[in-house]
């Protein structure tokens, strides 16, 4: 549960306006290793707030992050280093996120030290750079090590950038919309190398995604966020193919091409046509997404909805008074 007190908001907003930080409200996710959980939103809804939190790039006002079911909440402690060094996070723009005075084997040497991982002769280094440029498949590992980021194309840095999350041999990575800047004909390669590394290595991801039907393609589960709170959850077949919340509905009626993996990043946005997702600054009562909904209810502008079961599938829920079976007896 994570409350941003409003200066530190509009901090944050003027730092880097487009992606300002939003509250996000009692979200609860688990990782577990060997599966890939999509956390699919809107820009605006959170999503790349709960990751930075789960990386704790942002201190949280309330609520815990559990390790093996131990808590981190005591920052630059052990539990928190230790965490620092398996939840490794993955950017959106890989260009942004590697240094460009740097070369490829300045970035990856850097992050193997820090986490301990370098060996102890040049020998030993050598060997673990090539390995990790052999398992992000830029190969042969001598023809990038001495480039420089600008060097390369954008789905080679974004390789780059997830080979150097490798180098601190974390458990879970933590993926923003990771392939929405690259060019549409190398996406899918990425996202295939990320499901290749999760089981190759056994890694939890989290893929934080505007686009559903990409989830539907590469997540086990999928989780739907909207204005900071989670709507709908459930394993991905069941959330895309049977959608339960209102919001989920428009999300997939308003995705242009469904065989298209993925759009152009505000494609979503653009193509909804049913009013704009809400300040967060000041949200709507009871359901956050009343005055957009179709079915609304007077309740629902009063009433905050709590998860409920859908019932078709295990693990299929909603937080929408449509399925309130109180309500329908
Ligand atoms: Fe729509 Fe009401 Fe369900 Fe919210 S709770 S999604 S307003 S029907
Ligand atoms: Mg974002």
């Amino acid at each position: 549960t994570k409350h941003f007190p409003v200066r530190r908001r509009l901090r944050q907003i003027l730092r880097k306006e487009h992606d300002a930080v939003h509250a996000v409200d009692d979200v609860h996710l688990t990782l577990r290793r060997g599966r890939v959980v999509a956390l699919v939103g809107e820009s605006g809804s959170g999503k790349s707030t709960v990751a930075r939190l789960l990386a704790q790039l942002y201190p949280r006002t309330g609520g815990d992050i559990r390790l093996h079911g131990a808590s981190t909440r005591v920052k630059g402690g052990r539990p928190f280093r230790e965490y620092a060094a398996r939840v490794q996070m993955i950017f959106q723009d890989p260009f942004a996120s590697l240094n460009p005075v740097h070369t490829i084997r300045y970035h990856l040497t850097r992050a193997l030290k820090i986490h301990g991982n370098a060996g102890s002769t040049a020998d030993e280094l050598e060997a673990a750079l090539h390995d990790l440029l052999t398992r992000v498949s830029l190969t042969p590992p001598e023809r990038y090590l001495d480039k420089f980021p600008h060097e390369l194309s954008g789905g080679q840095r974004q390789r780059v950038a997830i080979a150097r999350a490798l180098g601190a041999r974390p458990e879970a990575l933590l993926a923003d919309e990771p392939v929405s800047m690259l060019d549409v004909s190398i996406r899918l390669g990425v996202l295939n190398l990320l499901r290749d590394l999760k089981e190759r290595l056994n890694l939890a991801i989290l893929y934080i995604t505007h686009d559903i039907a990409s989830a539907r393609y590469f997540a086990d589960e999928t989780l739907v966020m909207y204005a900071g709170r989670m709507v709908e959850g459930g394993d991905s077949e069941t959330v895309t193919q049977a959608p339960a919340h209102p919001y989920t509905r428009l999300l997939i009626d308003s995705a242009p091409d469904p065989d298209r993996l993925t759009g152009d990043a505000g494609a979503l946005e653009e193509d909804r046509g049913n009013g704009e997702p809400p300040s967060l600054i000041k949200p709507p009562s009871g359901c956050r997404f009343h005055p957009r909904c179709p079915a609304a209810m007077p309740r629902c502008s009063t009433d905050r909805p709590v998860p409920l079961e859908i019932g078709d599938a295990p693990g299929h829920w909603a937080a929408c008074w449509l399925y309130d079976k109180a309500e329908a007896a």
